[in-house]
């Protein structure tokens, strides 16, 4: 990493937490490991992000419908999906330290390690040691790898490490008042498989025909071990997720129309496209026969934001198993090759999941700017969010040039004519030049000041984020400047 851009990720986090974005957790208790909370200005860009993926899918779909299904399910079905017996990561203990750590993630701390000594035919064997390790599932071979790259615990410097074990990354708690082994559920680690169980009941009662597709968004809790880069990785965290319903055969075309189309939907924000990359997956899960995933540039390199699978009948197939209920679809259309209907058969699935907190950081880091305004000697600079309009939190701030003359009353008189189309702030307070700046550092897009002129013809100055070019437009005409700016 750079410095530059070492910088350039404290400096969003930093930015973050003073504008009131993403804040710790429980912070006047000194936080908890890997888990935030959004703040004020947070938790709009957040729905903005929200609405975008909605729309795009189920308002611009007309055969993809949305469901918001219970954090809480039946455990059998963390059973037949293979979260209970599979879903894991290797963790290696120290002995003296008594601290935990992702066998793997030790790995490729000294993978990048080599790399940065320049020892990088080492590293390229290390490397291909352990991906063949994790492929063939071999836990001994993982710790032979660190003690043989005599790699220290972080922690105390020492070697002294247990054995690998596979540790399952979800949580569980007890479901009603007496604790019984019967009675655990699982916050769910993935919101997946709430579509997959309500796959008929929305198929039904949407009468819906195939190919078609079911899309929620929510939180998704993981044990995971390391904390990690800020909201790249946490405990609890949301996700926005498509399950596609395909006739069996034709998984393969339908896999290369999502991937396709869910990166236009990235780029659709305006991001440069070289900071984007496909990564194809070598070692597929048991449940899958295709996986890609959409990778962003982040300033610590590139890093999964979203998984397009063909997770082909695995899911529907188990729950039918495990549940003793028929997950099938009739399908009347003609099959030219017979000439007869396809008939009943459990569909196949394509999946598009995106991590909301990592799209978020992604957008928080593409729109981030220390801008330079020219003036070397006074060294003046700004900080400015140049986000997609669509997405900003506030759309505009209203000002009165000064707190009196009944200069406060006519903006907000113009703020309650706007306010109901589009999330507004007022301010009075600190030097015109200061407010605008504060905008800028939340990325509002335009700032309408209304001053003595106002009063005589109602007209106002409006100021642009991006350009910082101010015009004097009539306030009659604001909801059409706004709206033609910040509509979707
Ligand atoms: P990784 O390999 O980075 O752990 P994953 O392959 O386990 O991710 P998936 O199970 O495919 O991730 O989940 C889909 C998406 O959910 C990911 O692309 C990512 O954006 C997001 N995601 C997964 N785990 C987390 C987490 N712990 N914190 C935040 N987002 C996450």
């Amino acid at each position: 990493m750079s410095t530059s851009s070492d910088d350039l990720f404290k400096n969003v986090i930093s930015h973050a937490k003073e504008y009131g974005f993403v804040f710790p957790s429980s912070e006047i208790y000194d936080g908890l490991s890997a888990v935030y909370d959004y703040g004020q200005y947070g938790a709009e860009l957040k729905n903005n992000l929200k609405t975008y993926w909605w729309k795009s899918m189920v308002q611009m779909n007309e055969n993809i419908v949305g469901i918001d299904s219970a954090i809480f399910m039946h455990p059998k079905i963390w059973k037949a999906s293979g979260h209970v017996d599979g879903f894991s990561d290797p963790m290696i203990d120290n002995k003296d330290s008594k601290k935990r750590y992702r066998a793997d993630q030790l790995l490729e701390d000294k993978i990048e390690r080599y790399g940065k000594d320049g020892k990088t035919a080492k590293a390229e064997r290390l490397q291909a040691d352990m991906e063949q390790a994790l492929k063939d599932e071999n836990l001994p071979r993982l710790r032979e790898l660190i003690v043989e790259h005599e790699i220290a615990c972080p922690v105390s410097g020492t070697r002294n490490w247990t054995e690998v074990r596979q540790f399952n990354l979800m949580f569980s708690t007890q479901m009603g008042a007496v604790a019984d082994d019967s009675d655990v559920v699982y916050l769910r680690p993935e919101t997946a498989q709430g579509i997959f169980v309500n796959y008929l009941n929305v198929q039904k009662s949407g009468r819906m025909k195939i190919p078609f597709g079911i899309a929620q968004i929510g939180k998704a809790f993981r044990n995971e071990v390391i904390a990690r880069q800020f909201i790249i990785r946490m405990r609890e965290f949301e996700q926005m997720e498509m399950q596609f319903f395909v006739r069996p055969g034709t998984q393969m075309e339908w896999f290369e129309y999502w991937k396709e189309t869910r990166l236009k939907w990235h780029l659709a924000l305006g991001t440069d496209a070289a900071k984007y990359r496909y990564h194809e997956h070598t070692k597929l899960a048991h449940y899958a026969d295709a996986a890609f995933d959409i990778e962003f540039e982040f300033p610590f390199g590139f890093k999964e934001v979203e998984g397009i699978h063909s997770r082909t009948d695995f899911d529907l197939s188990q729950h039918q198993k495990f549940s003793n209920k028929k997950l099938q679809y009739f399908d009347p259309e003609v099959d030219p090759k017979t000439n007869k209907p396809y008939g009943n058969y459990v569909p196949f699935v394509i999946e598009t999941s995106i991590g909301l907190d990592r799209m978020f950081l992604l957008t928080m880091i593409n729109a981030f700017e220390e801008e330079a305004l020219g003036n070397e000697e006074t060294q003046d600079s700004r900080t400015v969010l140049r986000l997609h309009p669509c997405l900003a939190p506030i759309k505009a701030a209203i000002f009165p040039l000064t707190k009196k003359d009944g200069l406060p009353e006519k903006a907000r008189e113009i703020m309650d004519k706007l306010k109901i189309d589009y999330n507004l702030v007022y301010e009075e307070k600190d030097a015109i030049g200061k407010r605008y700046r504060r905008q800028d550092a939340i990325g509002t897009p335009f700032c309408i000041t209304v001053d003595h002129q106002t009063l005589e013809d109602n007209t106002v100055t409006i100021r642009y984020r991006d350009t910082m070019a101010q015009e004097r437009v009539d306030a009659g005409e604001l909801n059409k400047i706004i709206g033609g700016l910040v509509s979707w």
